[in-house]
């Protein structure tokens, strides 16, 4: 279904208070038309803490003097996922800051090492803005996936959020890129950013009918209290399931992840979320020991679990709501 920014704007407002049972059936039921009860679990890899990018809300922007930096090695990857592979994903996602520290060759030798002991897997890549060429090159090495959230798609509000030297001009960019080289692409966005308004949401869901990505990841932004915006408020529960609802039907056979963020803002977050259209879950398969150093927001859940105790976990909440954890590569059903 198409909606235009008028469309966004009226459901927001009909669901400001507490989202419609109508809203939330017609959303799980676009879900389980596409994807039956299947629900996608993707082993996230958190394998560098350094950044050069200073996002403003990020708890690992360059200018934290508070961050714990951390950078794992080649070997402690590869381990993550022999460990995430014997537990059943069939998906790896490396996520990490902007970090020059680690090349992008050495990111390439990463993925080709995973890709040559794992051939049964896919890799997805979450690491910001890079070149072109540098896109390519993470293609060619075997990287089949690539997450990038656009994080608002209203020029003022990116503006906003980031550095000057960033802009949203460059993020579209690198997801045109990416998508016309061949990658399975994610964008996405924060509910409750500071200084966002209901028309920016509504820009980011036209934003999203038009690069038609992937994979959507929408999440609460959560305060993190080494950076200015340290005394605004989280994003909404409800504002946040309103979005996941709206994604599902403007985008039905998107890969719309249950967010630790917002598992992070409600117990029963990720359970909402699914019963809202949202179709994978990423349980950390990051070691134990750095999981409080990848601290992109305070509270964050799950830090001190063991991947085998989250899939656990992560099936009888999925139960509890009617669905399943299916450990497959999950590919898009629209490539
Ligand atoms: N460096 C990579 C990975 C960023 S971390 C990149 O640029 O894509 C992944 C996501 O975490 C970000 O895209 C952002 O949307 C989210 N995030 C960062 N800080 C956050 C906060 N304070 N609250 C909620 N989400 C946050």
């Amino acid at each position: 279904m198409v909606f235009t920014k008028r469309d966004v704007v009226d459901i927001i407002e009909q669901n400001r208070d507490a989202l419609s049972d109508e809203l939330q059936n017609r959303a799980e039921r676009q879900r389980r038309a596409v994807f039956g009860d299947s629900v996608y679990a993707r082993g996230l890899i958190e394998f560098t803490s350094c950044c050069k990018n200073d996002c403003r809300y990020c708890g690992i922007r360059a200018s934290n003097k508070n961050a714990v930096r951390y950078r794992l090695s080649l070997q402690q990857i590869l381990e993550c996922c022999e460990t995430g592979h014997s537990l059943g994903f069939r998906t790896f996602v490396l996520q990490g800051g902007e970090d020059p520290g680690f090349s992008d060759a050495e990111l390439c030798e990463a993925v080709s090492r995973i890709k040559e002991r794992f051939p049964d897997t896919a890799v997805t890549l979450s690491v910001g803005e890079r070149p072109r060429s540098v896109y390519r090159d993470f293609y060619s090495a075997g990287a089949d996936r690539y997450l990038l959230r656009h994080e608002t798609a209203n020029e003022e509000h990116y503006a906003k959020l980031h550095p000057p030297q960033m802009s949203l001009k460059n993020r579209k960019r690198c997801l045109y890129d990416l998508k016309d080289i061949g990658f399975q692409v994610g964008a996405g966005f924060m509910v409750g950013s500071p200084y966002q308004t209901v028309y920016d949401l509504a820009e980011d869901i036209v934003f999203l009918e038009e690069l038609d990505p992937h994979m959507v990841g929408i999440g609460p932004f959560v305060p993190h209290r080494d950076t200015e915006f340290k005394d605004f408020r989280r994003g909404s529960l409800n504002l946040t399931l309103v979005m996941l609802a709206i994604t599902r039907l403007a985008l039905p056979k998107v890969l719309l992840p249950a967010t630790t963020a917002l598992g992070t803002i409600a117990p029963d977050g990720r359970e909402r979320g699914i019963r809202c259209g949202a179709n994978v879950v990423m349980p950390n398969l990051s070691p134990l020991d750095v999981r409080e150093a990848y601290s992109l927001y305070d509270g964050k859940i799950c830090t001190g679990d063991e991947a085998a105790e989250c899939i656990m976990c992560l099936k009888r909440r999925l139960e509890s709501v009617g669905c399943r954890l299916d450990m497959s590569r999950g590919d898009s059903p629209v490539i």
